[in-house]
């Protein structure tokens, strides 16, 4: 048998190396091999089984099976073309894909076999004579009980030869020193073999009979209590051969909460419309197997994701659940778990490495399950993947930022249901732009939950001119609205949410008398203000200007952001209103373990009115007694300097929205902002997203953006500014030079130009040209030398330009 092995070394780059593999081996694909590379032995994974009739003479040995399968088949053409789109080294997908611990370089460590354990035929024959270098390899690790490859191969020249030859001897083995998260977790079993009394003391008997009890195998710890016996009586019982005990792997405790199971709601007609165009959709022959699910805040999509997994799993197959970060609350988990007791899995960075290992391995076995987990979880090596479902699609942290491959969970997911034959479905209250482009309304695969559930309606939303409070002389975070409506929540106990983006950057220049946002006359992005100089900047072009004293529409001098985090907010409120007992959501307040859980049971018990918080609270919360939502400044999302600005502050202020009138009791926003007039002020109020889009795809279409372009960002980082400067300079004409035709914008400073020391340029290409331009900045890329004190960033499809 032959395999193709992809060599985890980065001189070896993409590319694979066939390898026979002896006799008695069973390999599989995903399985980790050590094979014999130039001199060395490296390990590498088994890509690919081949056919035996193109070995060659030359087709070297497998040395060793290091480890069995870490995925699936057909998993590595995912790999591949994550890699390849993504231009990424293979060997750096796999440290994002595999769980922590499992790929660490220089893990092989080899050591002697002791007599005992060799290969008897060899054990009882005399010792061949050794070559001088097997004999230096043997003495060297005589004197240590086990020694690092590398340390081996600085110790004895030609190590790698003399090693070979006393592996096949049989004396000596390489292994993997497991890292304490990549080691399973161990257990000791006793097992009851037969429990004849005959023999035995009375004692013995008994022991015999509380295993018998315990139905056949059980952890010792366990059996020592229930049976009420020590582990000196195990061990002479197994030597009766009564019992046998031994070590065997578990799985470290992953499950949730038990929840209270529930069963299938009865559907609303348009949930089940939904999901019986979902399920005709994927029954056809496979050309399209994705299908958008287009649902209102309230609308009750999560019960259609519930019910299209649901004959998944009863014909043997396991589903995928994908949500943003900050979605992955225990609400939601919770409510898979009540639906599927005992079959669900989170899987997201925040396990511990040990915890993360155990449900990858879970993953592979071939029992129907459901995982729920963030961006990585696109990944997850199932065996019988039967559908994927991506929640809150256009949310932006399926974007991997960094470190490369900066992908996108979304693609990958379409790439994977492509590839698999796997039914995809996007699921969203606000589409991202470029999926709408794909799931026309007027498409077989859009279907829409226009209405909430129950006939309730969509919260009313109020906006309120904060530039009118300003010149009224209210120069507090509350509008008089909002004071009003809060002193109404306190006599009615009702409860409510208190919304500010404390992530705006407060590097955009605004008038607080007009609401005029300096943008950049070119890109349509805001300009944003750089220490350096006093002057505002586009950091897409590079355009600048001087900082002006006073607005340039109403020569207000007012000009500034303002940004109060969430604790000036609790402390304000709580002076206007001292009976309103309020719960701080943020960052600050969850960094503990549990107490997302915490913080969300506790207002929901009732003991709190108020919830303040940030972003996190715009994702899979059902809370059905808020009647408030309280947007305090709408204008730190809008005036991003980012080209998807506008989308995603429509975005997160209709989820924000959204989380108002979920129960019985109708919701009403308040929406606080300079700019009343912004159209997507204007689409958050009338609940309009059709609209909306569209005239953001006219402005896209108009400024060459995603999707009617495809956007590379390069970026540059080093110590030195010069370098980095340099850097991208030399790159921009190096690509000029090469494809006159490809829109450079930059290079510029990034918005945050100094990280830690670091400075940071980034160069923006537009692809119009398709695959053709694309594969010339790839090839750009590779020829490019590069200077050695920059680092070099690339951001495929990047989703923020910051
Ligand atoms: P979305 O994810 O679309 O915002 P959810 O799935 O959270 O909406 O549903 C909103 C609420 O409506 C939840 O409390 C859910 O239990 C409830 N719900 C969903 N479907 C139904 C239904 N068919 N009948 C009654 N209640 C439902
Ligand atoms: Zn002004
Ligand atoms: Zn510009």
């Amino acid at each position: 048998m032959l395999i193709d092995v992809l060599v985890d070394l980065p001189i070896a780059g993409n590319r694979t190396y066939t390898y026979r593999v002896p006799e008695a081996m069973a390999v599989a694909v995903g399985a980790v091999v050590a094979v014999p590379f130039g001199t060395r032995v490296v390990h590498g994974f088994c890509t690919r089984i081949r056919e035996a009739d193109s070995a060659t003479d030359k087709t070297r040995e497998v040395l060793e099976l290091i480890s069995s399968a870490f995925f699936p088949e057909g998993y590595w053409n995912l790999l591949i073309k994550v890699a390849d789109y993504y231009l990424t080294p293979l060997s750096k997908v796999l440290e994002t894909v595999l769980p922590p611990g499992v790929l660490t370089r220089s893990q092989r460590r080899v050591r002697i076999i002791p007599l005992e354990k060799r290969p008897t035929h060899q054990a009882a024959l005399f010792a061949p004579p050794l070559s001088p270098k097997a004999s230096a390899v043997f003495a060297a690790l005589e004197q240590s009980p086990d020694l690092a490859m590398l340390a081996l191969q600085r110790k004895v020249p030609q190590a790698a030869a003399g090693l070979r030859e006393l592996q096949k001897l049989g004396w000596v083995e390489s292994f993997f020193l497991e890292t304490n998260a990549a080691k399973p977790k161990r257990q000791k079993f006793v097992t009851l073999v037969h429990a004849q009394p005959e023999g035995l003391t009375t004692r013995q008997r008994e022991v015999l009979h509380a295993l018998e009890a315990l139905g056949g195998s059980t952890p010792v710890q366990e059996a020592l209590i229930k049976a009420r016996t020590t582990i000196g009586t195990l061990q002479t019982l197994a030597e009766l051969g009564r019992v046998t005990l031994e070590s065997r792997e578990v799985l470290r405790f992953l499950g949730g909460i038990r929840v209270q199971p529930d069963h299938p709601k009865t559907l609303t007609v348009h949930q089940q419309q939904a999901l019986e165009r979902i399920q005709t959709l994927f029954e056809q022959p496979p050309t399209n197997l994705q299908a958008l699910l287009h649902g209102v805040t309230g609308s009750g999509k999560t019960e259609v994701y519930l019910q299209t997994i649901a004959p998944v799993l009863e014909q043997g197959c396991s589903a995928l659940v994908l949500v943003p970060e900050i979605g992955l609350t225990p609400q939601l988990t919770d409510r898979f778990e009540a639906r599927f007791p005992g079959k669900v899995r989170v899987y997201h960075s925040a396990l511990s490495d040990g915890e993360r290992y155990d449900t990858w391995r879970q993953m592979l076995t071939a029992e129907p399950q459901v995982i729920v987990g963030t961006r990585s979880a696109v990944f997850a090596p199932l065996q019988n993947l039967g559908l994927i479902i991506l929640d809150e699609e256009h949310d932006g942290s399926y974007k991997q930022d960094q470190p490369q491959p900066c992908y996108h969970a979304r693609t990958v997911a379409q790439w994977r249901s492509h590839l698999e034959k796997i039914p995809l479905i996007l699921g969203s209250a606000t589409p991202a732009i470029e999926t709408f482009a794909q799931h026309r309304p007027s498409s077989s695969s859009y279907c829409a939950l226009p209405n909430r559930v129950e006939g309730r309606p969509m919260p009313v939303v109020d906006v309120v001119d904060m530039r009118e409070e300003l010149a009224d002389g209210n120069f507090s975070p509350f509008s008089r609205l909002l004071q009003h409506t809060l002193s109404d929540l306190q006599t009615s106990g009702e409860q409510g949410i208190l919304f500010l983006n404390r992530r705006g950057y407060s590097t955009f220049v605004m008038c607080r008398s007009c609401g005029y946002a300096i943008t950049c006359p070119h890109c349509a992005v805001s300009l944003t203000y750089h220490q350096a100089g006093e002057r505002l900047r586009c950091h897409y072009c590079n355009h600048s200007a001087s900082q002006p004293e006073q607005c340039p529409v109403c020569s207000s001098p007012y000009l500034k952001y303002f940004g109060s985090g969430t604790q000036r907010i609790e402390e304000d409120l709580t002076r206007l209103f001292p009976s309103l007992v309020s719960l701080r959501y943020d960052r600050d307040t969850t960094t503990r373990k549990g107490s997302h859980r915490r913080i969300i049971d506790q207002f929901q018990r009732g003991e709190a009115q108020i919830l303040i918080g940030t972003q996190m609270l715009t994702k899979g919360l059902d809370l059905p007694e808020v009647t408030l939502v309280g947007i305090l400044v709408a204008d730190g999302i809008l005036n991003l300097p980012d080209f998807r600005a506008s989308e995603r502050a429509f975005q997160t202020l209709t989820q924000v929205a959204g989380r108002a009138g979920r129960g019985d009791k109708p919701g009403r926003v308040i929406l606080q902002t300079y700019s009343p007039d912004h159209p997507v002020i204007h689409a958050v109020r009338s609940h309009a997203y059709e609209p909306f889009i569209q005239g953001e795809l006219e402005e896209r279409r108009a400024f060459g953006y995603p999707p009617f372009v495809q956007l590379v960002c390069i970026h540059f980082q080093g110590g030195l500014e010069t370098a980095v400067i340099d850097c991208a300079d030399s790159f921009s004409s190096h690509l000029r030079l090469q494809t006159p035709s490809l829109e450079q914008l930059g290079p510029a400073p990034c918005t945050i130009e100094k990280v830690k020391n670091q400075y940071r340029w980034q160069l923006l290409l537009k692809n119009t040209q398709g695959p053709q331009g694309y594969e010339q900045i790839a090839k750009a890329l590779t020829q490019f030398a590069g200077h050695s004190r920059v680092r070099i960033n690339v951001d495929v499809d990047p989703l923020r330009i910051l």
